[in-house]
């Protein structure tokens, strides 16, 4: 029987997409099947570049094609477009997804974690930008190496500074550029409000695939206001493993729950101490923020130890130093932004689109 699209299709459709139980071809990842002969060629797109279910996906689809008659050999290319829950009509129409990093206390790792998922996902090819909420304590300006330095301006508009790949830069604010440390502290809720609407509404962000927001430790103005801004993608929870900062982090999930802000992972931060010989020793215990996240119902997208490198990268600015092949330690972080890339994906493919959070704030 000769080889036909018909019969390559319906194996593909006995391919399932391992976190979305669906097949890949009703899920239309199948973008194209070129039949030369006994030779197949598929196009795949996934829901992000940094999907971390492509080798299974690839494995699952050259085993099926295989089975059918006719097939001696298999190709399968991939290409990414991530989809978002974001529509044209909100205050950002050029950002697909808007991913807030949150903390139940400071000091967890937070602002380390949002820089490596901003590097990590822009090193995997996505469209990233970097939003440090953080205005009573930004660190985003140390951490990247920009410094406290006055953006550029165009008209109304702010120019949001980049790093890293001139091909596909990182687009980076902070109020850290332009308030020094000491003021930014004593900010309070209205300007706290009126500083985030700025960043959302004048800050040229141009097309992106992520804005990752790393938000103050604690629940307050800055989730809210965002919240009631823009339809978020979801929250990004960061924990130490002792009890008191669970306690915390427990709090911190709830305030996004209320708000009706997806949690789309925790992450265990300080997660025991690797040496320099890399030898990991338990310090503060681990797994308490993983069996929070399973008694809680929520994705636990991966942990990362106390290491001297990550500290010293954020005290270098030098963003991408943690999460860069060739770092001691690298594929922990990487595999943290890669399960969250998935539960971005998951998110948006299985549930209704977020809506912005609809309350009046009498001030
Ligand atoms: P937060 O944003 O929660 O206040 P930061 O990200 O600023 O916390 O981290 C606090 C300090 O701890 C920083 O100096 C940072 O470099 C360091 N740090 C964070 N995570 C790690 C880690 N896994 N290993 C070593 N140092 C870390």
């Amino acid at each position: 029987m000769p080889l036909t699209h018909d019969s390559v299709l319906a194996a593909l459709k006995t391919v399932q997409d391992p976190e979305l139980f669906k097949d890949i071809v009703t899920l239309n990842m199948v973008k194209d099947v070129k039949i030369c002969n006994d030779q197949v060629r598929v196009q795949v797109e996934l829901t992000t570049p940094a999907c971390p279910l492509r080798e299974t996906i690839q494995r699952d689809i050259q085993a099926a094609l295989r089975k059918v008659d006719g097939v001696a050999g298999v190709e399968v290319k991939f290409s990414a477009n991530v989809r978002g829950v974001n529509t044209r009509q909100n205050l950002l129409p050029g950002v697909k997804n808007v991913i807030a990093v949150g903390a139940g206390k400071g000091g967890v790792g937070k602002s380390t974690l949002a820089v490596g998922i901003a590097a990590g996902l822009a090193l995997q090819g996505a469209r990233v930008g970097l939003l440090d909420g953080d205005v009573y304590g930004p660190s985003i300006p140390t951490m990247t190496g920009l410094g406290t330095r006055p953006p550029a301006i165009d008209g109304e508009n702010i120019i949001p500074f980049s790093i890293g790949s001139p091909d596909n830069p990182i687009r980076v604010m902070s109020i850290g550029f332009i308030v020094p440390k000491e003021k930014a502290l004593i900010w309070r809720g209205p300007m706290v409000h009126g500083v985030i609407r700025q960043f959302l509404e004048q800050v040229q962000w141009g097309e992106l695939d992520y804005l990752v927001v790393d938000l103050p430790p604690g629940t307050g103005d800055v989730s809210l206001t965002l919240a009631q801004s823009i339809p978020l993608t979801g929250a990004v929870i960061v924990a130490t493993p002792q009890e008191v900062a669970l306690r915390d982090a427990r709090r911190a999930v709830r305030m996004f729950q209320q708000l009706g802000v997806a949690i789309l992972g925790v992450v265990e931060n300080m997660s025991g101490f690797v040496c320099e010989h890399g030898v990991l020793y338990d310090i503060f215990g681990r797994g308490g923020a993983q069996a929070m996240a399973r008694e809680m119902d929520l994705p636990f997208l991966g942990a990362l130890p106390i290491d001297m490198r990550i500290c010293r990268s954020s005290d270098a600015g030098e963003p991408f130093a943690a999460v860069s092949g060739e770092a001691p330690g690298a594929e922990k972080f990487i595999a943290i932004v890669r399960n969250l890339a998935g539960q971005i994906s998951i998110r948006n493919l299985t549930r209704p689109p977020a809506q912005a959070l609809k309350i009046d704030v009498t001030e």
